[in-house]
């Protein structure tokens, strides 16, 4: 892709996107920005059903994250495929990650909130910090992945983070143009919520939520964080 990448999306799960944030998603791209999911895990553990096999699932899993991205107007999914239920925030973890941004050079970078406190998923505390690690320091360091200059990527700054959980927001997208469209992108996921009808107003619901103090009807919430600081002696 040689278009300009302004928004990088990482997630533990294909659906984690779509679930949290999918209303920014199509917002983003109804206004002209390019936007790339890295989809970290194959998925393959996200059923109760032993019937259904884990190869099975992650390759439906694929498929109904690339269904879900067209309808939001997503330029590019990349699939990691690592283990779902598996991952660890090791440094071949956040040289994949590393690798990605240098690749596309967004300016924003959006991951899952790694402070989610008592239940959460653990991929999701593991791609949270390995992302923020990935984007800083790592991105801008020339020597921190020595071996992705040879494959000619070089350093660069995120300037701007978005944390997606249910805590410690001090930043709204409002979706109330867009709502519909993450309710039929969720959709996509059948594996997930294909038992669910009522998941849709579910979200519907989290986003009135989000919006009650702000005088609009529907909102998501992030953690943002700016990052402004000269860079040290390297030039990126
Ligand atoms: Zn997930």
């Amino acid at each position: 892709m040689t278009e300009q990448v302004h928004v990088l999306v990482t997630t533990p799960h294909p659906d984690d996107a779509e679930t949290r944030f999918a209303g920014s998603v199509a917002k983003w791209t109804r206004e002209g920005k390019n936007v790339v999911y890295i989809v970290i895990s194959n998925g393959d553990k996200g059923t109760n059903d032993p019937a259904i096999s884990p190869k099975e699932l992650a390759a439906t899993r694929e498929k109904e994250q690339l269904a879900a991205a067209e309808v939001l107007g997503v330029k590019e999914v990349i699939f990691l495929r690592y283990p779902d239920q598996g991952l660890e925030n090791t440094p071949e973890l956040r040289k994949d990650i590393v690798r990605q941004i240098r690749i596309f050079k967004p300016d924003t970078v959006v991951t899952v909130d790694p402070h989610g406190r008592y239940m959460d998923h653990r991929d999701h505390r593991i791609v949270g910090y390995a992302t923020v690690e990935a984007v800083y320091p790592a991105a801008e360091s020339a020597y921190a992945f020595p071996e992705l200059l040879d494959e000619g990527l070089k350093p660069h700054r995120v300037t701007e983070m978005l944390f997606s959980g249910r805590m410690q927001h001090n930043y709204f997208e409002d979706i109330s143009d867009t709502i519909d469209i993450k309710v039929s992108a969720i959709k996509c996921h059948r594996s997930q919520v294909g038992n669910r009808p009522d998941f849709g107003e579910m979200l519907k619901n989290a986003a009135r939520t989000n919006a009650r103090d702000l005088d609009i009807e529907y909102a998501e919430g992030f953690h943002r964080e700016i990052i402004n600081w000269k860079p040290f002696s390297y030039s990126i």
